[in-house]
């Protein structure tokens, strides 16, 4: 499917972009192209996830979209102001089209500083902002020096408590430099009050107020930057030390890729650490490791008995008790139709339906005459416990 049938669209997608419609069409005949003559059938996110991870490794095609903008995207964060390539220049270029002096990272971390002429779906900068987007973003373990956190965007440094007004649209232009100045006396930023000559001081004495009053909360990253350094290492001695006075947006791209590096990040590992965005995917459960899964592609199977099996890890054959869940007014019961006794669970189905068990009790006794059989075992070999362990 990924090489043969995917392979023509993936040329496209790496420079077109397309409104998220027709990727949602894209992945419906792929969805469509694997349920043929399956039913329950599995979640498409869940096919999605790699071999290892109990899916078939299917490339979704807004990811695969945003992994294939790296080739422009690692040299524009390896080198944002001078980058190697002509196509990472002009995107550095038009990332300070707004302010020739900004850091271009600004405005690829932070929506809200992005240039108002290139945030839409026609600008040649939508699909590498969309993949920095589709990383995850957890900057809550951030530490930066105070000179980066005054240029950060005061709507991703402050942000409303439930039940009371959002931060407004019109403010999203407004920087932490706006309603905070550094304290050289203690290395910290304290808030400046504005007065009437200030521009935009009614709406910055606002957040201001609804700061104090505790309906708008800092972020972790300005209000680490309010509390004196040898406070901080005191309280939370497991966080970086604060260090340096030039802006250095360095720890936040960091925090986009828990555990690796930019450098060596590939096509492979950004659709990996995308994965949170499979929403609908569901591991196999009880759950396998790698190992396991690998001894489960490699064992020599015929593709259909395989497909059984993959389809039994992820608990979607068609056993009457799952049928009578989904489409009650279509299978009357959740009875086993053999046995007529037991309700036809995938155990059921599979191995302890008393006439079933009698096939396998004679199957067992050709090849493993010698070891005794218990349901047990049966149902371990299902989840490759013992059998390839
Ligand atoms: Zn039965």
């Amino acid at each position: 499917m990924n090489s043969l049938v995917l392979s023509q669209l993936w040329h496209v997608l790496r420079v077109v972009s397309f409104p998220s419609a027709f990727l949602d069409r894209v992945r419906s005949i792929v969805r469509g192209f694997f349920r043929v003559k399956s039913f329950p059938p599995i979640a498409f996110d869940t096919l999605c996830l790699p071999r290892l991870q109990g899916g078939l490794g299917i490339l979704d095609p807004g990811i695969q979209q945003c992994a294939l903008q790296l080739r422009w995207l690692k040299p524009l964060i390896r080198n944002p102001l001078l980058p190697h390539g002509l196509v990472p220049q002009w995107f550095s270029t038009l990332l300070r089209s707004d302010v020739p002096t900004v850091d271009p990272l600004l405005p690829l971390l932070f929506p809200d500083c992005r240039p108002r002429n290139h945030r839409t779906l026609d600008s040649p900068l939508h699909l590498v902002l969309k993949a920095m987007d589709t990383l995850p973003r957890n900057f809550d373990r951030v530490v930066l020096n105070l000179s980066s956190c005054l240029i950060l965007p005061l709507s991703s440094m402050i942000s409303s408590m439930p039940s009371h007004p959002p931060y407004r649209p019109a403010w999203r232009d407004l920087r932490v430099h706006h309603l905070y100045q550094i304290e050289s006396n203690l290395d910290i930023l304290t808030p400046i009050t504005p007065s009437r000559p200030l521009p935009r001081s009614v709406t910055l004495n606002r957040i201001l107020n609804r700061i104090r009053d505790h309906t708008m909360v800092l972020h972790s990253i300005l209000f680490r930057a309010c509390i004196p350094s040898f406070v901080l290492a005191f309280q939370q001695p497991n966080l970086p030390i604060r260090d340096g006075s030039f802006i250095d947006l360095q720890p936040l791209l960091s925090a986009q890729l828990p555990g690796q590096t930019w450098s060596r990040l590939t096509t492979r590992s950004y659709r990996s650490t995308c994965s949170h965005q499979l929403s609908d995917a569901r591991p196999i459960h009880p759950p396998l490791i790698p190992r396991q899964l690998r001894s489960f592609w490699s064992f020599a199977l015929p593709h259909r008995a395989r497909n059984v099996w993959f389809r039994g890890l992820h608990n979607k054959l068609s056993c009457r008790a799952l049928l009578y869940r989904i489409m009650p007014s279509t299978v009357s019961s959740p009875l086993c139709t053999i046995c007529q006794v037991s309700i036809e669970t995938q155990e059921h189905f599979l191995l302890a339906c008393p006439l079933k068990s009698a096939v396998w009790t004679g199957i067992w006794l050709e090849f493993f005459g010698t070891v005794p059989l218990r349901c047990s075992t049966l149902r371990a070999s299902q989840f490759l416990v013992s059998a390839l362990n």
